[in-house]
């Protein structure tokens, strides 16, 4: 009967050992797999090491390391882990494997480069857990949503459904701009506020609801109407705008800024029974202006509040929203750049349409003149430039 000492003498004769001095120079080379525990490497760790506990080894690693080929560096704490680990991935078909001996406590006491890596809290891996699970987002892309800043354009039928879900998603900063009070007549469809409300400005009543869904949501709270005096302040640092405006003056002048400033605009509209969902994506994609060259006249556009909304639409819409603007934060899928999606709530149908840029567009065709922030008139024409 082989003893541990045994096992341990025989797996490090089946593999190649390397000093930390070696292995510092494989830095940059290879991919270090640091196969301890998940609370020694909280506690640091060499920059870019792939975490993967020796338990999780066998079943994990093809998708954490799918070339098989590809240079493996093994480090534990002591040498030890590292060495059975090394020899399992031989055996598993890796041919380029080694392991580090004295391992990350000989790699500290050298004053080689170490950092404490960025890792989610007990309590936000409990919480994040179904994301955890998707290869797609993964602890990664949860930081990544963690760090993201989010813009919602109206706390309203749009907004409320898109920021529960962006919120409940862990997107670390939500903006939300609202210079309304709550009012019982708008609780059929804004589901981010409550009877107890009615009367509250909007702003507050979101941050309330937000933060007592998800804690590690920042929530910005802008009281103010949208104008061309504050939006390139507002929408300054942002990742993605939710766009919910209900008119036309706005989304052109949200369009305007946001390609002088670049950023991604997930814009959603509603009418009756009918949305729809688009994302404009700065000269990646056609914009604003390039879909809706000019507002429609004043009569052929009522708002909600002249021709009404059933109240599940905006769920729906609001909810394609917030998936889009994860989705840009992400990288994941094909976001609806260039794309119109159109859903009937009669029909129970979705529809997309291609949406191309206009190489005429006064605002990001190739002969635009530059962009001028100012406010529009009913004709939300570009302001030329003064
Ligand atoms: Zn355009």
């Amino acid at each position: 009967m082989p003893t541990p000492r045994d096992l341990l003498q025989q797996a490090k004769d089946r593999i190649t050992e390397i000093t930390t001095e070696e292995a510092e120079g494989s830095l940059g080379q290879a991919t270090f797999l640091d196969v301890r525990e998940p609370d020694e490497y909280e506690q640091g760790a060499l920059s870019g090491a792939v975490p993967l506990p020796r338990g999780h080894l066998e079943f994990q690693v093809e998708g954490k390391l799918p070339d098989k080929s590809a240079p493996i560096v093994v480090y534990c704490a002591g040498g030890t882990r590292s060495a059975f680990a090394a020899d399992t991935l031989g055996q598993l078909g890796y041919t380029d494997v080694v392991s580090v001996a004295g391992g990350f406590n000989r790699w500290k006491d050298e004053g080689r480069p170490w950092a404490a890596p960025r890792t989610l809290t007990a309590d936000q891996r409990n919480r994040y857990q179904r994301h955890l699970l998707l290869p797609e987002v993964g602890e990664t892309g949860q930081q990544k949503l963690l760090d993201a800043r989010v813009l919602l354009l109206g706390a309203g039928g749009l907004g409320s459904p898109a920021a529960l879900y962006l919120a409940a998603a862990g997107v670390g900063t939500l903006g939300v701009i609202d210079m309304d009070v709550v009012d019982e007549s708008n609780l059929q469809r804004q589901i981010l506020h409550n009877m107890e409300r009615v009367g509250e400005r909007k702003v507050d009543s979101a941050k309330k609801t937000l933060t007592g869904i998800n804690p590690d949501v920042d929530v910005a709270t802008y009281d103010v109407r949208l104008g061309a005096d504050n939006i390139l302040d507002i929408i300054d640092g942002y990742d993605v705008i939710v766009d919910g405006a209900d008119n036309f003056p706005t989304r052109y002048l949200v369009n305007d800024a946001s390609l002088l400033k670049r950023i991604p605009v997930v814009h959603g509209s509603i009418f009756r029974f009918e949305g729809q969902a688009t994302v404009f994506d700065p000269y990646n994609g056609p914009c604003y202006r390039c879909l809706i060259p000019e507002p429609p006249p004043a009569e052929l556009a009522p708002s909600c509040a002249e021709a009404g909304v059933l109240g599940v639409l905006p769920g729906i819409i609001g909810s394609i929203q917030a998936m889009e603007a994860i989705k840009m934060l992400l990288g994941l899928g094909d976001p609806l750049v260039g794309r119109l999606l159109a859903y009937d709530a009669l029909e129970e149908s979705f529809r997309t349409f291609k949406v191309r840029r206009d190489p005429e567009c006064p605002a990001c065709g190739p002969n635009a003149g530059e962009i001028v922030i100012a406010e529009y008139d009913d004709l939300c024409m570009p302001h030329p430039n003064a």
